[in-house]
């Protein structure tokens, strides 16, 4: 790792505990059940949390909050049932594809699923219709328990923003493992053990200061980051910078 890589390590891991004392602990992922957690990963894609609950409510009262509930229903039903949260006709066909492949290779059981080494695990889902890298590793550290970094687009600005990389992160394969990478090393020096956690709160606070400050036109005064801007001088936040954010 070169000194500048260590540098942005050493200033994201202090980001991360302004964050935790400006918004508390996050407990995510927002859901009772590891399976749960799978559908709002693949339900939350390009829309708003608010639209996902009002799918998961229709799941529940329909009984199809479960791996067998999902199998039972037809496409078109589970087109239905989630059409508050968009995209319904790529959506619902993934999330049978999923559960096809959980009854095929693994028991049906996400516990079995769980238990494949943690690489090939996300290999295989990343071979999912539906799935992207920031699905699979959010399925991999909230529903299957895995200690592995989740990158997204509120991550993205905030390392643009603040210069932490050489390059500005774009949107592709090698941008997401720059910045996975990056959050890992971030959290380098704290006990294995607590990484998955530490992960898991990592990102929740990130999305909470992307919505409260940091989205496509970044409000920097009162953010709990500016702190960092000020003592590293990141120039980032101009005009042109925003117009790559979504
Ligand atoms: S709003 Fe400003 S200070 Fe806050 S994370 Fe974004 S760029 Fe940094």
């Amino acid at each position: 790792m070169s000194r500048g890589q260590a540098k942005a390590a050493r200033r994201l891991r202090r980001m991360h505990e302004w964050l935790e004392r400006a918004y508390g602990p996050q407990h995510w992922w927002p859901a009772e059940t590891p399976f749960e957690v799978v559908l709002g990963a693949y339900l939350t894609q390009n829309t708003s949390w608010r639209a996902v609950e009002r799918s998961l409510d229709n799941l529940r009262r329909a009984g199809a909050l479960t791996v067998e509930g999902i199998r039972r229903r037809s496409l078109p039903e589970l087109q239905e049932l989630i059409r508050p949260s968009g995209f319904s006709t790529r959506k619902a066909p993934a999330l049978k594809a999923f559960v096809d492949m959980l009854y095929n290779e693994f028991e049906g059981s996400l516990e079995v699923l769980a238990a494949m080494p943690v690489e090939a695990l996300r290999q295989r889902l990343l071979l999912l219709p539906g799935v992207g890298r920031e699905t699979a590793d959010a399925i991999l550290l909230y529903a299957l328990g895995h200690a592995i970094p989740v990158a997204d687009e509120y991550l993205r600005r905030v390392v643009e923003r603040h210069q932490l990389l050489g390059n500005t992160p774009g949107k592709d394969r090698k941008s997401y493992e720059a910045l996975a990478a990056l959050t890992r090393e971030a959290f380098g020096r704290d006990p294995v053990p607590e990484h998955r956690h530490l992960f898991g709160e990592f990102h929740a606070l990130v999305v909470a200061v992307g919505k409260a400050h940091c989205a496509k036109h970044p409000e920097c005064a009162g953010c709990p980051l500016e702190r960092d801007r000020h003592l590293n001088g990141s120039a980032g936040v101009g005009a042109g910078q925003d117009e790559k954010a979504k």
